[in-house]
C-alpha cells in the first residue's frame, strides 16, 4: 500500500492562533496531505474535533507557570524552550518510519513558535511560516523597530496621532507598541523574532490580497520567498470546532425567537478583559440603546468570580428576553444567523474575517497588538464599522449602538460589509485569488522534498 505526503503544522497556544492553523490543516487535508498537529500540553486542542488529525502534546513543562496576560511571554519562553527536543524526538520518529507515515513535506509553524527554525534546519526539513495576522501588522513591525533604532520610544503622547510615513493610512498609535516598558528588550526582541521567518521557503497569510495588496507587496521587498494568501481559511476549509472553551448553543435558540438583523453581538475574543466599571457602563449602554443583544462574558472578566458578578443588581430581569449572555458561543454560528445585524468586537483578526465573511458590521473596540490595526482597517479603509474610543461610558455606548444598528448610518456601513462578504465569496470560489493560490501552494509543498 503506498502511503501520501503528511505536514505537520506547530500552532501556538492560543484560541486565535490555533484556529487558523487547523483550518489550515483541514486545508491541506483537502488536497491529499495528511495532517499531523504537534502541540505545546499548555491550550491544546481536542482532538476530539479532528479525528482525520493526528495530535501529538508535546511536553511544554508550564503547568506550574502564572498564565495571566502580563506573564504571556514567559510561558512562551518556556514553551520554546522546553518544546525543541520533545519536536526533534518525535520528527526523527516520523523519519525513520516513513512508510509507516509518508515522507514529511514540510512543517508549518506559526511565527510564534520560532523554536521549529532551529529543530527544523538540524533535521534540513522544509519549513513554510504561517501568519494569522494582517501584512499591515507584519509592516507596522518593521515601523517599531525602527524607532527603537533611533531610540524615539517612548513616543511622546503629541505623536500619536500623526500618520506613520510610507505606512498609509496607520498612525502612531495604532502601531503595536508595549502596553508598559518594563521589560523592553525581551518586548522587542520576541518581536523581532516573532517577524523573522528564519529559513522559511514561503509565508501563508490568512488574508485576502486584494485587501491588503500594497502591504503584500511591500513585505516581498523584505521576505524574499513566495507569498500564499488563503483568507479567509474558514471559507476555504470544510467547517470545523476549534474552541478550546465549550461552546454554549443555547444562544442560538434565543437568535432564532428575534427578527432578522435585530441582534447586537458583543465579544471580545479569548484574551481582552472588561474591567468592573466598564462592565458596568456596557451594561446600561446596552440596555439603554432598547436594542437586543447577546452578549459573550468569560468567567475570567470577574476574576474567578461569578461571570456576572459586575453587571447591574437585577440586570438579567431588566433585559428579560431582549438579551443573552453566555460564557463562549459559537460565533461562527451566531454570525450566520440572520438575526445577528451587527458585532461588537475586539478585533481580533479571526473575528473580523468571520464578521465580513457573514456580511455582519461592527463597532470596534481594539485592546492590544494587533487589534488597532485592524481597527483602523475596519472602521476608516474598509468603512464596515464604527470606531468606539476614549473610556467606555454608558451614553457614548447607547449612541454607538443606536448608530450601528437603527440609524440610516448603519445601514450603509452593513451594505459595505455585504460588498465585502461577496469579495470574499468569489475569492474561495474556484478561479479565485485565494482559491488559485491554494492551488499553487499545493504545488509548492509538493515540489519541497521530491
Ligand atoms: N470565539 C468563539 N466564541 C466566543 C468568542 C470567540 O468561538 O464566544 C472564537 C472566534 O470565532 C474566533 C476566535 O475565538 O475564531 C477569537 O480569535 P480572534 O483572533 O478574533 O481574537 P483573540 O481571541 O485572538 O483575541
Amino acid at each position: 500500500m503506498s502511503v501520501g505526503r503528511c505536514v505537520v503544522l506547530v500552532p501556538a497556544p492560543y484560541q486565535g492562533h490555533i484556529t487558523p492553523m487547523l483550518q489550515l490543516g483541514s486545508i491541506l487535508q483537502s488536497r491529499g496531505f495528511s495532517i499531523f498537529v504537534a502541540h505545546s500540553e499548555y491550550n491544546s486542542p481536542d482532538p476530539s474535533n479532528h479525528p482525520s488529525f493526528s495530535f501529538i502534546p508535546l511536553p511544554d513543562d508550564v503547568a506550574d507557570l502564572d498564565k495571566s496576560f502580563l506573564n504571556s511571554l514567559n510561558v512562551l519562553d518556556a514553551i520554546n524552550a522546553n518544546c525543541k527536543e520533545p519536536l526533534r524526538d518525535f520528527l526523527v520518529q516520523m523519519m525513520e518510519n516513513e512508510k509507516l507515515h509518508g515522507q514529511i513535506a514540510c512543517i508549518v509553524y506559526d511565527t510564534i513558535m520560532n523554536f521549529v527554525d532551529e529543530v527544523v534546519n538540524n533535521l534540513q526539513l522544509p519549513s513554510i511560516v504561517m501568519r494569522p495576522n494582517t501584512a499591515a501588522y507584519v509592516r507596522a513591525h518593521h515601523t517599531v523597530f525602527q524607532l527603537l533604532a533611533k531610540n524615539c520610544l517612548p513616543l511622546p503622547e503629541s505623536q500619536m496621532e500623526d500618520d506613520v510615513p510610507n505606512l498609509d493610512p496607520f498612525k502612531y498609535k495604532d502601531m503595536p507598541l508595549p502596553l508598559s516598558l518594563e521589560m523592553p528588550e525581551r518586548v522587542f526582541d520576541f518581536m523581532k523574532e516573532t517577524y523573522e521567518i528564519g529559513s522559511s521557503r514561503a509565508i501563508i497569510w490568512n488574508t485576502i490580497d486584494e485587501l491588503e495588496h500594497h502591504h503584500l507587496s511591500m513585505l516581498q521587498q523584505i521576505f524574499h520567498v513566495p507569498f500564499f494568501c488563503l483568507g479567509p481559511f474558514h471559507k476555504m476549509a470544510p467547517p470545523s470546532k476549534t474552541s478550546l472553551l465549550k461552546e454554549d448553543n443555547s444562544c442560538i435558540e434565543w437568535l432564532d425567537k428575534q427578527q432578522p438583523n435585530s441582534v447586537l453581538y458583543v465579544s471580545l475574543g479569548s484574551i481582552v478583559a472588561m474591567d468592573d466599571k466598564e462592565v458596568m457602563e456596557t451594561a446600561w449602554g446596552l440596555i439603554n440603546s432598547e436594542q437586543p443583544f447577546l452578549w459573550v462574558i468569560r468567567d475570567i472578566f470577574a476574576n474567578g468570580a461569578k461571570a456576572n458578578a459586575q453587571l447591574p443588581d437585577g440586570f438579567e430581569e431588566i433585559i428579560g428576553e431582549r438579551g443573552c449572555l453566555v460564557k463562549w458561543a459559537p460565533q461562527k454560528k451566531v454570525l450566520r444567523h440572520s438575526a445577528v445585524g451587527g458585532f461588537w468586537s475586539h478585533c481580533g483578526w479571526n473575528s473580523i474575517l468571520e464578521s465580513i465573511s457573514e456580511g455582519v458590521p461592527m463597532i470596534c473596540r481594539p485592546d492590544f497588538s494587533d487589534q488597532f490595526i485592524n481597527s483602523r482597517y475596519v472602521a476608516h479603509v474598509w468603512n464596515m464599522g464604527l470606531e468606539l474610543e476614549g473610556p467606555l461610558e454608558r451614553g457614548k455606548v447607547e449612541e454607538i449602538v443606536r448608530r450601528l444598528m437603527v440609524d440610516e448610518e448603519g445601514k450603509e456601513v452593513r451594505n459595505r460589509t455585504i460588498d465585502m462578504k461577496h469579495k470574499f465569496q468569489e475569492s474561495v470560489e474556484k478561479g479565485g485569488a485565494s482559491y488559485q493560490s491554494l492551488n499553487q501552494l499545493t504545488d509548492f509543498i509538493s515540489s519541497l522534498s521530491s
